[in-house]
């Protein structure tokens, strides 16, 4: 019944499944919201129970072999292809090299320090440098297949964006091209100067619009529900699935076992910690993975409405209230009103069922924590971004609230490439944080360039008295012994 070459002949009959009211709708058409009730959909393969009568054993083997596979569209986040999207044809999957990310194990120094063996899953090295791309190769390769179907001649993706977003739809729609167009709207002086470059550098319009995340994305859902645009933000259900190829890599990764594993997960609009829970309740609904990992996500104190909503233990009692938020380095989460909310709290407890309670929950940090933690990180030869660093003070909190035993292995989402979030590391070498950050830097973590001859120095000296001097002050500043 499946297959080890070629691509896949098998299809699934995927539907949106609204979760408000329960609602399904045909994937003719893209829908972001439920017509009936206006919540938020996820895609169901109504043919997934067929795949359960085939053993876990199998799947894994499967898989395993479909690492090797030499057909392009299944390189990437499609080598699980049977779980995610499995009524796309081969000629419309876009494939930029995402997917497939490296689970890098904390260096020995970094594991002593903290106590326990843990990992970063470095999905900063997809093409545009966040984990963005997963969701956005499967939502693209949806709407080329649409783009086929209906003969459109102009399609407008559209999204709001902390950053990661539209750099990475930008990518995306520059390689496909002819009618696809992107259209980014970006809260002005929020995203960092690398992210802008970005979709400016892939020909993208790029539109400011002062104010936060929260108002991006009000914007762009009245364009979504009032004109013709494809809307690209993670309310775009066909993102969410392509996202959950991280939780799939990393069950292989680990050669399917998940046992006393927990992963930390930055929250920001909630769609990639929804997809890694729906993607591993999968995974053990077909017996790929028995036990489940627990699973923690982590917010910023200056936007953490997740964690408020979890703060009360009660399920009954517990109320969602957005928050406004205040600056943040974890500025790729910086979402007091999270699209994704309603499937975090589905996902939530369907994982619970399975995995316990306490499978489940959410941290929460303060801003010094993430900046260090991102800091802590890279002096020990990682590439975290500051949502990585926030998963490592979520670690590290977990641990000192004893949630977590040393004898456990972690995995952190190192969500973006250290490079986009750099002008951080800069405020806090440079000490040049705003007050509403809260941070004040810890000397012993400040690194700074060192001027070892002045320009002035270097004009009034002839060459090779030049290069003496320089050679000289560096002797004296490293203390270097002359060889014998
Ligand atoms: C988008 C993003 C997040 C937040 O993910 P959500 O799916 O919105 O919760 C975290 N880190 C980075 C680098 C991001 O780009
Ligand atoms: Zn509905």
């Amino acid at each position: 019944m499946i297959e080890n070459t070629g691509f896949p002949a098998r299809r699934g009959a995927m539907e949106y499944v609204c979760l408000g009211c329960g609602a399904t709708f045909g994937i003719e058409e893209l829908l972001y919201t439920c017509p009936k009730c206006g919540d938020v959909f996820l895609l169901r393969d109504t043919r997934f129970d067929a795949l359960a009568e085939i053993p876990g054993a199998v799947w894994r083997d499967h898989f395993d072999a479909r690492a090797a596979s030499k057909v392009t569209a299944l390189r990437g986040i499609f080598r699980f292809y049977e779980l995610m999207a499995p009524v796309i044809e081969e000629e419309d999957i876009v494939y930029l090299g995402e997917g497939q990310t490296p689970e890098v194990e904390a260096s020995p120094e970094l594991t002593e320090r903290i106590g326990m063996r843990f990992a970063f899953k470095n999905d900063g090295q997809n093409p545009s440098a966040s984990f963005k791309d997963r969701g956005m190769a499967c939502a693209f390769s949806y709407l080329k297949a649409l783009v086929r179907r209906h003969g459109w001649d102009q399609v407008l993706t559209v999204c709001a964006s902390t950053g990661d977003t539209s750099a990475s739809a930008a990518l995306y729609a520059a390689y496909v091209g002819g009618p696809v167009k992107s259209v980014v709207i970006l809260p002005q002086g929020k995203v960092t100067p690398q992210q802008l470059a970005q979709p400016l550098g892939s020909g993208a319009t790029v539109l400011e619009v002062p104010g936060v995340f929260d108002d991006c994305m009000k914007v762009v859902e009245f364009l979504a529900d009032n004109y013709r645009v494809a809307l690209l933000n993670s309310k775009n259900a066909w993102r969410i699935l392509g996202q959950e190829s991280y939780a799939f890599e990393l069950a292989q990764w680990r050669d399917w076992d998940l046992y006393r594993t927990c992963l930390f997960v930055p929250i920001g609009n909630a769609g990639n910690i929804t997809a890694i829970m729906s993607g591993l309740l999968k995974l053990n609904r077909l017996g790929v993975i028995g036990a489940l990992p627990r699973i923690f996500g982590v917010q910023s104190a200056h936007a953490d409405p997740v964690y408020r909503y979890y703060r009360e233990s009660a399920p009954g009692k517990r109320v969602f209230t957005p928050v406004a938020v205040t600056p943040s380095v974890a500025q790729a989460a910086m979402i007091g009103n999270p699209v994704s909310f309603p499937r975090v709290r589905h996902f939530a407890g369907e994982y619970e069922k399975v995995g316990g309670p306490g499978s489940f929950q959410v941290i929460q940090v303060d801003e010094q924590s993430i900046i260090e933690g991102m800091l802590l990180a890279n002096r020990h030869g990682h590439i975290s971004c500051t949502q990585g660093g926030e998963c490592l003070a979520g670690l590290i909190a977990a641990k000192k609230c004893g949630l977590i035993e040393d004898s456990e292995y972690a995995i952190l989402d190192a969500t973006a490439h250290s490079l986009k979030f750099i002008g951080f590391q800069e405020m806090y070498f440079e000490n040049s944080f705003p007050p509403q950050y809260e941070i004040t830097p810890d000397q012993t973590l400040v690194n700074k360039p060192e001027l070892i001859v002045t320009p002035d120095e270097k004009a009034a000296l002839p060459p090779a008295e030049y290069t003496a001097l320089a050679a000289a002050n560096i002797v004296a500043r490293l203390g270097l012994v002359a060889k014998k």
